[in-house]
């Protein structure tokens, strides 16, 4: 799982830590590595390490085993733990920690008091200027939005040039439109400045859209590493299938590329054999109105129907069990329509 790269910023080798001798492993055997201009993304539910695995790699918390390099020197092992503050990482927390009785300037200066005063405002203006926040440089943080707080945040971890940002759950304090737009000015941002980064969430959408790769934490254990695209389309895992959106998870029976299912017969993305199971996401699926041409013993009947504007969710009822369907809002079924599932795109075969 662990990747070579040349280009390698930051290293994750087989970190464990266990908080009690009898609990359970909390982070377990996680390896991973962040390239230069990077942005990862470590994504999972509530508990399931990732926080504690960015505290280990941030210096907050002491590893029980396996290693953490910045630039090829080891900075967490059992052995040598290098303090949080000379690691040469900055941080956003979702909390934007910001001081209040201090101007955005102010803010971004603070951790620049060893640069000389002119070296130190030409900091700041590269700062204010690269996160567009030059007009608000004299408000006070209770003037300015939870985005802009947020990109003063970012601003003032960036300004002691370290060599990676670590970002914990940095937009959860922001509604839904404020989030999208402060993540899209974030990674435009950081991608401009070519910095690295390391993004904690546990919101899907947020890791598919905001970063380069995503490591999908389940348990302590990394189930899979791979671009937004690879961990959406090919999930290897019926944790990653469904953490990562709707999908239909299929019992089949398999023999080369296809497999038999209350689909009916489908494509699958690989080889296999015997008993498997089996991953279709909603989108990769069409209905048909059911006739006596197509139907060959298939037909399912419409549950429900999820009108979303631009598109419709629909619950389809099969012979043994249901499935879900995502279809444009061109398709006018209604409840109890008899219909026909077509598949669009071979099925994903899942490890068990
Ligand atoms: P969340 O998104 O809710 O923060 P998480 O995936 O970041 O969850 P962690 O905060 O890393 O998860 O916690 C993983 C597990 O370790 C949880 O069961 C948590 O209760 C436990 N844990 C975390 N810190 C400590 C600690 N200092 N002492 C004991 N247990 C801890």
């Amino acid at each position: 799982m662990e990747q070579n790269m040349s280009n390698c910023l930051l290293r994750v080798h087989g970190l464990t830590k266990q908080f009690s001798p009898a609990g359970e492993k909390v982070v377990n055997d996680v390896s991973f590595s962040v390239a230069q201009n990077e942005i990862f993304a470590i994504l999972g539910p509530s508990g399931c390490g990732k926080t504690t695995t960015l505290r280990i790699m941030a210096g907050f918390e002491r590893v029980d085993s396996g290693s953490v390099e910045l630039k090829n020197r080891v900075i967490e092992c059992q052995h040598t733990s290098i303090s949080a503050d000379k690691r040469g990482i900055g941080f956003v927390f979702q909390e934007y920690a910001l001081f209040p009785h201090l101007d955005v300037r102010q803010n971004v200066g603070f951790g620049l008091n060893k640069l000389e005063s002119k070296e130190r405002n030409k900091r700041i203006d590269e700062m204010l200027e690269l996160t567009g926040l030059g007009a608000f440089s004299h408000r006070k943080p209770h003037e300015l939005s939870g985005g802009q707080q947020q990109r003063v945040a970012l601003a003032r971890a960036l300004a002691p040039m370290p060599q990676i940002i670590f970002l914990d759950e940095p937009f959860s304090n922001l509604d839904a439109v404020m989030r999208q737009t402060t993540r899209n000015e974030i990674r435009t941002i950081l991608k401009k400045a070519g910095i690295s980064a390391v993004l904690v969430t546990h919101d899907q959408e947020e890791a598919l859209s905001f970063a380069d790769r995503i490591a999908v934490m389940n348990s302590g254990r990394i189930e899979q590493i791979g671009t937004p695209e690879e961990v959406y389309y090919t999930p290897r895992t019926e944790f990653v299938a469904l953490f990562l959106g709707r999908t239909n998870v299929l019992k089949a029976r398999a023999q080369g590329m296809e497999a038999y299912t209350d689909l009916g017969e489908l494509m699958i993305n690989r080889p296999a054999s015997g008993e498997i199971k089996l991953s279709i996401r909603p989108e990769h699926l069409t209905l048909e109105r059911a006739t006596e041409r197509n139907c060959n013993g298939l037909c399912g009947t419409i549950l429900t129907r999820e009108f979303k504007g631009h598109d419709i969710t629909y619950r389809v009822k099969l012979r043994n069990g249901e499935c879900l369907v995502h279809t444009d809002n061109r398709m006018p079924f209604t409840s109890g329509d008899s219909v026909v599932v077509k598949p669009l795109e071979p099925a994903v075969v899942l490890e068990v």
